[in-house]
């Protein structure tokens, strides 16, 4: 699209933590960059640092061609993008929306941005705030390939990545959600093991270097198991599930008899468990997504 402004200024709306390091990063790589959020007083550091303050996110909209949205979830963004002012700037714009949320969200407001002229990329950023703007930086967008090439140049601003996954919009989503559920579940993991690990004495910080290795082993396993999740082959000669869930049963039992919530490793044992009643117990643990959705 052939603007006045492109390709040199992005406009920038939700300035949280992550939405700040955004706008940071355009700055710093040289981008007029105009920037707004709903409770004002955000904007102090980055206008020193050479940035335009909107009053309004309409006025903020008007002042470039592409605007880049990060703000809680959809529900934030509809109501700043949805807002009859900001439609209407909006017309003929792109947007790129790095808020978090759902699949069928991001087709929500995809459909209602074509019903209004306005061109939409979704994306999801997988690395926290202070890495925006560094090598260190991933970036998953979906939606039209046309689109997302024309403001490449300027999204790399942001540093790091930016993989395009594909026209379905809904696909940066759906790769944010499964990435989450990997990462809480570890995270949740981890507090857990901390917590049987100092009811027996141990420390966090004698427990972390073991924990990192115990970490550094998922990769490869990662790329093992999907090889086996896409094939249905999930040899299980390694670790058979029947091996794996007996160590599952003693977290419990160190849990409990600690009197710590054994909820999480309940769970995981439960799906095992599962697994082997449906007479797959010389499988790997990966057999557990193929069995979880059936009823
Ligand atoms: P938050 O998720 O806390 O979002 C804060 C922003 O949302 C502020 O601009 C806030 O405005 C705005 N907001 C909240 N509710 C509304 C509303 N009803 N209407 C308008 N604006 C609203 O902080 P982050 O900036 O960290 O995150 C933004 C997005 O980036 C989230 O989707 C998050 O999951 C994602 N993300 C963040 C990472 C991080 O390291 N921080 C890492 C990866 C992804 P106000 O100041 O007015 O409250």
């Amino acid at each position: 699209m052939s603007t006045p402004y492109a390709p040199s200024t992005v406009t920038v709306l939700g300035l949280g933590p992550m939405g700040r390091s955004l706008a940071a990063a355009f700055l710093k790589a040289g981008l007029r960059t105009t920037v707004w959020n709903r409770t004002p007083g955000r904007a102090h550091e980055l206008t020193g640092q050479g940035a335009a303050g909107a009053a309004t996110a309409e006025e903020a909209v008007a002042a470039s061609d592409l605007v880049v949205v990060c703000v809680v979830d959809y529900d934030a963004a509809d109501s700043i993008l949805r807002g009859e002012a900001v439609t209407r700037a909006l017309k003929g714009r792109t947007v790129v929306n790095l808020t978090a949320d759902t699949p069928d969200r991001a087709r929500g407001t995809a459909d209602w941005a074509a019903a209004h002229g306005i061109r939409y990329l979704d994306g999801a950023i997988m690395t926290p705030a202070p890495s925006i703007g560094t090598p260190d930086a991933v970036f998953l967008h979906s939606g039209p390939r046309d689109l997302f090439q024309e403001h490449l140049p300027r999204l790399e601003a942001l540093g790091g990545t930016h993989s395009h996954l594909g026209e379905e919009i809904g696909r940066a989503a759906t790769f944010d959600i499964a990435l989450l559920d990997i990462f809480w579940t570890a995270m949740a993991g981890y507090a857990h093991a901390v917590a049987i690990a100092r009811a027996e004495g141990v420390t966090a910080r004698e427990l972390a270097p073991f924990a990192q290795g115990i970490g550094a082993i998922l990769p490869p396993l990662f790329a093992e198991f999907a090889e086996d999740a896409d094939s249905g082959t999930y040899s299980g000669a390694i670790n058979p599930i029947t091996s794996a869930v007996s160590t599952m049963a003693h977290v419990v039992a160190v849990s409990e008899s600690h009197g710590i919530d054994a909820g999480v490793m309940r769970a995981t044992e439960g799906m095992a468990r599962r697994v082997i009643g449906l007479g797959h117990g010389t499988d790997g643990f990966i057999r557990v997504a193929e069995v979880l959705g059936r009823h």
